[in-house]
């Protein structure tokens, strides 16, 4: 077993998205370099990834017919996130997501399937031909690069403290401290890249930022603690933010765990019912309005609806049934006598909905991705209502990813890549864009720690 060594020339902090590909661009550029995790194993959040990668003017979108603008995937996100958006941040991202699916695909993760998301206006949400969740798919085939690289990662090894020098009052980050089993060590870096992702299980922070959101329940892994921002405040990095948190609409919270389920499936054609059985909302805007309109509904939940199709362009719905969140008939009339909704009302819904399809126009809520009616038995359905999801705010960088302090300066060695970062969705993301973003940011934090080495 390789051993922690004293110095590196650079240290990774999170085994994500964006860790991994920090860790493996920065290797393949020559560096030094190890990734620290705090957990028994390696994934966070984007190991739960379910619908897909963002990016536009791909030639995976040609091979499927899809003509795309970067423009449009500028403005869409911006609109999304309330024009509240860091444009330097949100320019990168669009020109870069394109060379992250190249990247990946270099790197024997293949992301040649498409489907849309929320706020969208075209296929630009990139997952594996499978129609696998994309989350799994990528941490196995980073862990897999790591190690075929011979890149170590330290599961069980969490970060407590950046070391740093001070020099006429700017910090110079050069180390961290480690907590393992075997007690605390000190290890020096010459660059250190934080990737800890977000604050979304840290339930106390998040009532006290947010007293709204107090008791609800969180998509995320126990691990996004937020321990990033911390870890920057030791060195006087600036946040940005915090109080934007996302409230995904449809997760399924009946038992003990939150389970997301992945907008794809209200992207390959599900629509949402409320408890009289009747759509009140157009299940493909953006995430905020879906939320605040199941939220409004006296019962605060609703139900998915879809068929059999939507279950053929949807794996994932294979593991929400295997755990027992889905429930099934052959008519959406017995499916409605099932969950305790009007039965006649949800036939007419649904025959409703088709004949909406078949003319392309949703003349109730101008939903405009029309491409699947609901006619393949069995029907299903999922009990779903709004659950913390993502957050938006974080650690403030510039597009080179390099941490920046309340005055706007460059903390030299420090950079941060990925959910612990802030700026880029703005008030509210867009879902697609966040694995993108661990990828663009992951792979630019990994390029630039490489230009600050050679230096
Ligand atoms: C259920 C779910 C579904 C999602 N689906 C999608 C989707 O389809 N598309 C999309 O774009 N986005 C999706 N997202 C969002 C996206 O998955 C995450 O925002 C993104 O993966 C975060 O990646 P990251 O690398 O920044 O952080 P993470 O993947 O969370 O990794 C951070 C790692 O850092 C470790 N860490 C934290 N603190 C320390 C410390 N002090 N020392 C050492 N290690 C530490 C954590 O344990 C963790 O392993 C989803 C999120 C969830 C929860």
């Amino acid at each position: 077993m390789t051993e922690l060594a004293a110095k590196y020339d650079v240290l990774v902090i999170g085994a994500g998205g964006a860790g991994m590909t920090a860790a493996l661009q920065a290797e393949e550029l020559g560096a030094q370099v190890a990734v620290l995790e705090k957990e028994d194993q390696v994934g966070g959040n984007t190991s739960r990834a379910s619908s897909g990668m963002n990016a536009a003017e791909t030639m995976v979108q040609l091979d499927h017919g899809v003509i795309d603008s970067m423009a449009n995937f500028y403005w869409e996100t911006m609109k999304g996130g309330g024009r509240l958006n860091d444009p330097q941040l949100l320019n990168f991202f669009v020109h870069h997501a394109n060379l992250a699916i190249d990247w990946l695909t270099q790197h024997g993760m293949p992301l040649t399937g498409l489907t849309i998301t929320g706020g969208m206006s075209r296929q630009r949400t990139h997952r594996p031909s499978s129609t696998a969740p994309v989350g799994g798919y990528l941490v196995k085939g980073l862990r897999q690069q790591l190690a075929e690289h011979g890149i170590p990662v330290f599961t069980k090894t969490k970060v407590t403290a950046l070391s740093s020098k001070l020099v006429a009052g700017r910090h110079f980050v050069d180390g961290v401290t480690v907590q393992t089993a075997a007690g605390e060590r000190q290890i020096q870096a010459s660059v250190v890249v934080l990737a800890t992702g977000g604050f979304g299980a840290n339930a106390a922070l998040i009532s006290r930022l947010r007293p709204d959101l107090a008791g609800y329940a969180t998509t995320n892994q126990e691990g996004a603690q937020g321990d990033g921002l911390k870890l920057g405040e030791m060195v006087g990095a600036a946040s940005r933010d915090l109080s934007w948190i996302q409230v995904h609409p449809t997760v399924q919270q009946d038992g003990p765990h939150a389970y997301l389920i992945a907008e794809a499936v209200r992207g390959e054609g599900a629509i949402l019912v409320n408890a009289a059985g009747r759509r009140f909302v157009n299940e493909l805007t953006t995430r905020r309005v879906v939320s605040n309109a199941i939220t409004a509904l006296p019962e605060h939940s609703a139900y998915l609806i879809f068929d059999a199709g939507v279950r053929s362009r949807a794996r994932a719905i294979d593991f929400y049934d295997q755990v027992g969140l889905v429930e099934t008939a052959a008519k959406p009339g017995d499916l409605a006598k099932k969950i305790g909704l009007p039965a006649a009302r949800v036939e007419k819904t649904v025959d409703h909905w088709n004949q909406q399809v078949a003319a392309d126009r949703d003349q109730d809520f101008g939903r405009q991705s029309l491409a699947h009616a609901l006619t393949q038995a069995p029907y299903y359905a999922i009990h779903v209502a709004p659950a913390v999801h993502y957050t938006m705010g974080g650690l403030h960088i510039d597009p080179q990813t390099r941490v920046l302090d309340a005055n706007g300066n460059v903390i030299a060695g420090l950079l941060a890549a990925g959910e612990v970062t802030g700026g880029l969705h703005g008030n509210n993301r867009i879902g697609g864009n966040s694995i993108a973003e661990t990828v663009v940011f992951g792979r630019q934090a990994g390029i630039q720690a490489v230009k600050d080495l050679r230096k």
